[in-house]
């Protein structure tokens, strides 16, 4: 299917690229130097020059990446044989790869990796190490810091994680939950989430996690969906010193006809009990309403099971688990990943890109409700014996200064978090930041939404002392596992791009008007040409909706729903979602551009563009600003920020409405919800759509009454 018009062109970091918010020039940010290289892409290269059995440990030069590379898109079979070879397998699969993408075959669209393989996942992350190796015993695998920086922290061993969740999954047996069966988890962001779904990982059971900051409604839509026989929660958890009910939220959701299924609730007392209750927690324990014979206190059951607990072999293709996303562009879609193909990706793409070393501390600030947290704060680490932490509470709470406090205080080499809880950081004093020593920091990382390069530069000299690369990594829960990123000091930087895709993936722009694909240096609909295996297999239950949604938008490719530029040399820079784009007078213009433009004005702390209809320019474009801590609101302002963003993008672009807004509609995840605010400002409020995954749902009706475009 392809030619050498696939190929990259040459490109060269010594003609320097420019940044288009400043227009000053970009300068890589790389200790390597003259760098010129080709990256081949062309499916009938015979660059694949890898003659090793195996794969390396770590990714050192751009030479090894583009070898690796060109044999992974060219010969997937024998670079994915050698990736599931760093998992432990009960059969070794020797089937690799079985995938149609094309809507339009007899096949339909199926996907399938290693399905002759046995495997589990559980036995992956703990058992295995210390087997090989008695030592891992006593390696930590998880670091619990909890809500309050002042309460007891505690290590847990591999060996006393496995023993924990050996108990636990004996309790799911005896509870009659076996392999295949659904089970929904509600938890807080404790370690005991992370053995509930190692058990099930462990029995065969497919966990559906569901964020604990949801309400009982949209637990509720997310059992019913998935049918799940069974749910794991906790007494209670606590966020920025305040207990949030979870019990009670499943009670309540269960009261509804659609959630019958579910036979069992199984509760977690918060951190086993062992620490201090506050009075409010006090008050919510003492509150609890209990069902006799489907409500299980798990600290009751664990006394009632045995010590051990074979893992289940599985076959490859068998479902791990089911995450709803997180709802940005509408009704959540249960994505369904499964064992073998998952755990491989998850595992190689956590020890590839953020290099990892034994014996490094690393910590993910993600909660386990997202894919981030499945995929790299408890598969990715846990499978290559790393040790991971996990955090209960939240970055603004006892200080602004959390993050970098926890760093110190446990050494953290690599540290994970989100352009949102960057952007909230960024906006206080650098004293906060400054006033701690953060030396151990080798790495920094970013997901979630395109990060604006003024976010990057203070994320990389402040928080990182310009000492630390920064992974900036563009995936989806989706895709199990980072699709395009940087692996660390292989090549240069530069600030808001994701770089250059991981091994397997085949990115390709197509026209978001012709459908037809486009040659870089190009923008379009950013679409993926061939199946890697951390891949969701399908929407649980729906596999109809799942074609509809990824791979009939663009016949053959499979379609990520956002939009990217590619560069010359190369490097990928995520515009935000498609459907984000406005048209104006015939100009598309990125939202994330704008955006970025105006969080350089030193006053703004975050921004969200959205267009409106207008009969002459065919949109308007209508910009929601947030101010940093003390800005007052005024015409003069509004007047600098229009003048920021002609003067940093070009004069077609006319913010027409500023509209100061001190809180944004977000999910849960942190990200801002366009989809909503594209309702207000058309206006058409009557037709929010869903908005049961926002985080204050109050912050619409405040946008409502300010917006220009409603009064
Ligand atoms: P939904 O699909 O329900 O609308 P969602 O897309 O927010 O929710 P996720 O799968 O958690 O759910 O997020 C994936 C999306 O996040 C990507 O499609 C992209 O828009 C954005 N994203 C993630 N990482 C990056 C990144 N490094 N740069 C730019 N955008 C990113
Ligand atoms: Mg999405």
């Amino acid at each position: 299917s392809s030619s050498s018009s696939d190929d990259y062109n040459l490109f060269n970091f010594n003609q320097r690229s420019i940044d288009s918010n400043t227009s000053e020039p970009i300068t890589p940010i790389s200790p390597l130097g003259k760098f010129q290289a080709k990256l081949d892409r062309s499916n009938n290269s015979t660059t694949a020059n890898w003659d090793k059995s195996s794969l390396p440990d770590t990714i050192q030069t751009f030479d090894e990446y583009k070898s690796l590379y060109a044999l992974s898109i060219n010969d997937p079979n024998h670079f994915w044989k050698m990736a599931a070879e760093r998992l432990d397998w009960y059969q070794v699969p020797t089937k690799i790869k079985n995938t149609e993408f094309d809507c339009r075959s007899s096949r339909g669209v199926e996907i399938k990796w290693y399905e002759d393989g046995i495997i589990n996942v559980c036995y992956n992350c703990l058992d295995r190490h210390i087997e090989k190796d008695p030592k891992a015993a006593n390696e930590v695998a998880i670091i619990f810091e909890p809500d309050t920086p002042t309460e007891v922290r505690h290590h847990i061993t591999y060996a006393e994680l496995l023993r924990e969740v050996k108990k636990f999954a004996n309790v799911l047996k005896k509870h009659g939950i076996k392999k295949g069966d659904v089970v929904t988890i509600y938890m807080p962001m404790v370690v005991e989430t992370c053995i509930a779904l190692l058990a099930c990982a462990r029995i065969g059971a497919i966990h559906s996690v569901v964020f604990g900051g949801f309400s009982s409604n949209s637990v509720a839509e997310r059992i019913s969906d998935c049918q799940s026989i069974a749910v794991i929660t906790s007494d209670f958890g606590v966020r920025g010193g305040k207990c949030t009910p979870l019990k009670s939220k499943i009670d309540q959701a269960l009261t509804m006809e659609q959630c019958k299924t579910v036979k069992t609730v199984l509760v977690f007392r918060r951190n086993q009990g062992i620490l201090p209750l506050q009075d409010d927690c006090a008050e919510q324990r003492n509150s609890l309403q209990w069902t006799d014979g489907t409500d299980f206190w798990v600290h009751e059951e664990l006394e009632k099971v045995d010590d051990n607990c074979e893992p289940e072999p599985m076959n490859a293709e068998d479902p791990l688990f089911i995450l709803y996303t997180s709802g940005s562009t509408g009704k959540p879609k249960g994505i369904l990943h499964t064992t073998g193909g998952y755990l491989t990706y998850a595992s190689l793409t956590f020890k590839y890109t953020f290099a990892y070393q034994p014996g490094e501390i690393y910590m993910c600030t993600a909660d386990v409700g997202w894919i981030t947290g499945h995929s790299y704060v408890l598969y990715g680490p846990l499978s290559n014996r790393a040790t991971t932490v996990v955090f209960e509470g939240i970055p603004t709470y006892p200080d602004v200064s959390r993050f970098w406090n926890i760093i110190d205080k446990h050494q953290i080499n690599i540290f994970y978090t989100a352009p949102t809880a960057i952007r909230s950081l960024m906006g206080h004093d650098d004293s906060f930041v400054t006033r701690t020593s953060r030396k151990s920091l080798r790495l920094l990382g970013t997901v979630g939404e395109p990060i604006n390069p003024e976010a990057w530069r203070w994320y990389y000299t402040v928080v990182g002392n310009s000492q630390c690369s920064i992974v900036d990594t563009w995936w989806q829960t989706e895709t199990g596992g980072f699709m395009i990123t940087p692996l660390p000091n292989v090549w240069p930087l530069e600030p808001g791009s994701a770089t250059l895709p991981f091994f397997g993936i085949q990115t390709q722009l197509l026209s978001k008007d012709t459908k037809q694909p486009m040659q870089p240096p190009a923008e379009g609909a950013l679409c993926i040409r061939d199946s890697w295996p951390g891949q969701a297999r399908s929407l649980y239950r729906n596999h109809k909706r799942f074609v509809e949604v990824y791979f009939e938008p663009y016949p053959g490719y499979y379609f990520s729903g956002d939009g990217c530029e590619i560069k010359e040399n190369g490097y990928h820079w995520i515009t935000g979602r498609v459907d984000d784009v406005l048209v104006i007078s015939g100009h598309n213009i990125g939202t994330a551009e704008v955006e970025s433009a105006l969080v350089q004005h030193h006053d703004v702390a975050e921004a969200a563009v959205v267009g409106y209809p207008d009969v002459i320019k065919t949109q308007g474009m209508y910009c929601f600003v947030t101010l940093k801590d003390n800005v007052a609101e005024s015409d003069a302002l509004r007047k600098e920020l229009i003048k920021t963003v002609r003067d940093r993008i070009g004069a077609h672009v006319f913010p027409d409405i500023i509209h100061f807004a001190p809180n944004l509609p977000k999910t849960r995840s942190g990200k801002i919800m366009r989809r909503i605010l594209r309702k207000i400002v058309e206006p058409d409020i009557l037709n929010l759509g869903d908005t049961s995954t926002l985080n204050d749902p109050s912050v619409v009706q405040e946008l409502i009454e300010k917006s220009p475009r409603t009064r």
